[in-house]
This record gives structure tokens, sequence and C-alpha cells, in this order.
């Protein structure tokens, strides 16, 4: 299935996720949740871009042989080809840049294709590149300079993201807690000189920077009160619970970098390989950008007397009524 929450600001773009559900009415229901996510992402980062997604729904437990995956990305092809450019897909949770090979040949309308096919490729560095950028400018905000040197930051999730999150707050300096439930990321910590955590140690931790690079919802009332942070920036999306612990974080002073404002390197990357000729130094110029659109968010709480999540929500919204 594939959701097109908006087209106002151009063609609409979210990955395709190959996932499991209970049933279609949990599938739908995560198509358009996902969809609508991605038309403010894409606002906020202001591109020419709106939100959509796609969904290639598996049963429980079901494996697929490789030749019935390819006929089901085959099938989601025809889907996104009828649609005739309203939408763009692109890898997700369960796809890989070499499933958008196979889709490409049914349909040009597919983004994220593999350096090797002149596409953008992996897209994890430059989300990590962006999430970068959204620590700096909340440290800056919050703590009076970008600099990471000896600030302490813990990383929960050190995936795709995280561990090069990890490694690029290492490089500036930091002093980091790395934490992760697979075990074998303690390798990838240690080469890092990080300290290793269980993740609901990490989370508590008395630290500058909390970066949460795992799964959404980790942020919620239970939590929040527990928190010995700062200031939180990662690559996770949907990191709070719901949308009132924005108000729960302001209310204990640490500042909040909106996910889909600090976690759009990867969509910025692909917007990039969509203007053609895909060139990775102009991908990580615009990926720094992120810096500029926090800094005018945190302006705009601070003048609106709201909170960071608020601002990015409106700023999304204003560029929604322009065109790109
Ligand atoms: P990934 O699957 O490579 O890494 C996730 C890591 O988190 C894994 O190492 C996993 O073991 C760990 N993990 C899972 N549950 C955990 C928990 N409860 N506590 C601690 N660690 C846990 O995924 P990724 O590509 O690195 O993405 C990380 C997050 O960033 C996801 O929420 C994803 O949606 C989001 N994101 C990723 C990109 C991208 O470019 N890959 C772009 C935007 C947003």
């Amino acid at each position: 299935m594939v959701a097109i929450h908006s087209t106002a600001r151009g063609p609409s773009l979210g990955g395709c996720r190959m996932w499991s559900y209970e049933d279609e009415g949990e599938a739908v229901r995560d198509v358009l949740r996902l969809a609508r996510a991605m038309t403010f992402k894409a606002a906020a980062a202001d591109l020419p871009l709106g939100g959509g997604k796609g969904v290639i729904a598996l049963r429980p437990g079901t494996a697929l042989t490789s030749a019935r995956r390819r006929a089901a990305l085959l099938d989601f092809a025809d889907t996104v080809d009828q649609l005739d450019g309203r939408y763009i897909t692109a890898e997700d949770v369960g796809t890989s840049s070499r499933d958008m090979t196979v889709i490409r040949s049914v349909t040009p309308h597919v983004g994220g294709l593999s350096r090797a096919r002149g596409g953008s490729g992996d897209p994890s560095p430059y989300t990590a590149l962006g999430v970068l950028a959204a620590i700096e400018v909340t440290c800056e905000r919050q703590l009076g300079t970008a600099s990471l040197q000896g600030r302490r930051v813990a990383i929960v999730g050190l995936g795709h993201v995280g561990s090069r999150v990890a490694r690029l707050c290492a490089r500036a300096g930091a002093r980091l807690i790395a934490a992760d439930i697979d075990p074998a990321k303690r390798d990838v910590a240690r080469a890092l000189g990080a300290r290793w955590m269980t993740p609901a140690q990490a989370l508590e931790a008395e630290v500058d920077v909390l970066s949460p690079c795992a799964l959404g919802g980790v942020l919620d009332s239970e939590v929040v009160p527990r928190l010995r942070c700062r200031t939180i920036a990662g690559a996770a999306n949907n990191q709070l619970a719901h949308d009132g612990v924005a108000d729960l974080l302001d209310a204990r002073g640490i500042l909040w970098a909106p996910d889909f404002v600090a976690n759009a390197g990867g969509i910025v990357n692909i917007a990039v390989e969509l203007e053609g000729r895909y060139d990775p130094r102009r991908a990580r110029a615009r990926v720094r950008g992120i810096a500029g659109t926090l800094r005018q968010i945190y302006d705009d709480a601070e003048s609106m007397g709201t909170t960071p999540l608020t601002a990015a929500l409106e700023l999304a919204r204003r560029r929604l009524t322009k065109p790109a």
C-alpha cells in the first residue's frame, strides 16, 4: 500500500517499509501515520517534497522466499508507477538499496539507489551528520557553546546511525557513554573509547547530551522526571510517547531537538539525488543546513513562549502554505 499525505510542496517521498502486521487495519494506520510525519519532516527541512509512505505488509511469522520477496517488490513497484510520480519511494525498515534497484526496473519514481547506480546510497552517514549538527546547535543554545570538547554524551542505540553519531562526537572531543540491547555492540563502544551501560542506565545518566538513536517512544511521562541530561538530540523517529512529553521536557529545563528536524539528513540526501547528478559534497552542505533550521526553531520557541516541538510544527505548517 501507498499513502500520500501531501503534495503541496512537491511529490510525496517516503520509504517503503516491509513489516509484519496483525491485520490490514494495523498496516493502514501505520502507513497513514508515517506519511503524515514525512510531510512535516520534508517541510521543516524546506525540501520541495511532500509526505508519503509505502508499506508491504507481511503476515506475522511469514518468511518470504527470495522469489516471493521479489514478486512483492515488483507488485509494490506497479502501485508506485501507477501514481505517476506523485509518490517517490525509497528504502526503509525491512528494505534495502538493492530492493530499490528491483523497484527501479519497473518505475523511475525511486530514490536512495546505490552509489554504483548513480544514487545517493546508504542514508545513515547523512542522518548522522545532521544529528551531529543538531547536537551542536542544541548545546550552543542550552550550554553556551557548540563545542563538544569534554562534553558528556550518551548514545542509546549503536546501529547504522548511532554508531556514526558516536564516532563523530568522539572525534569532536566528547566523553561518550554508549548503550544497546545487542551485546555485540559493546565492541563498537570499546573501539570508540565509550563507557558501556545498559539502555536504562544510559537514559538516566548525568550527561550534557542524550542522543536517542534506537527506537521511538523512549521519552514518556515516567522517564522524563528521572532524566539527568541537559539536552536531547538524536536520530530515533517518534522519540516522544505523545506530544505532551515536549511540555514535560520544557518544564524540566531540558532542551529537546525535535526528532523530525534532527534526523532529516537522510531525506535531505535523497532530495539532492532527486535533483539529478548526485554530488555527496552538495549533500553534506545541505545536511549541515539542519543547524540553521534548528536555530530558527529555538528562536521561534523563545519568542512565542512555546516548546521547540510546537515551533517546529508551526514552521512546517508555514512552509506547507507556501510552495517550495
Ligand atoms: P539500526 O537498526 O541500524 O540500529 C538500531 C540500533 O538500536 C540497533 O543496534 C539495535 O540493537 C538498537 N536497539 C534496539 N532497541 C533498543 C533499545 N530498546 N535500547 C537500546 N538500543 C536498542 O537503525 P538505524 O538505521 O541506525 O536507525 C536508528 C533510528 O533512527 C530509528 O529510529 C530510525 O527510524 C531512525 N532514522 C534512521 C535514519 C537512517 O538514515 N538510517 C534516518 C532517519 C531516522
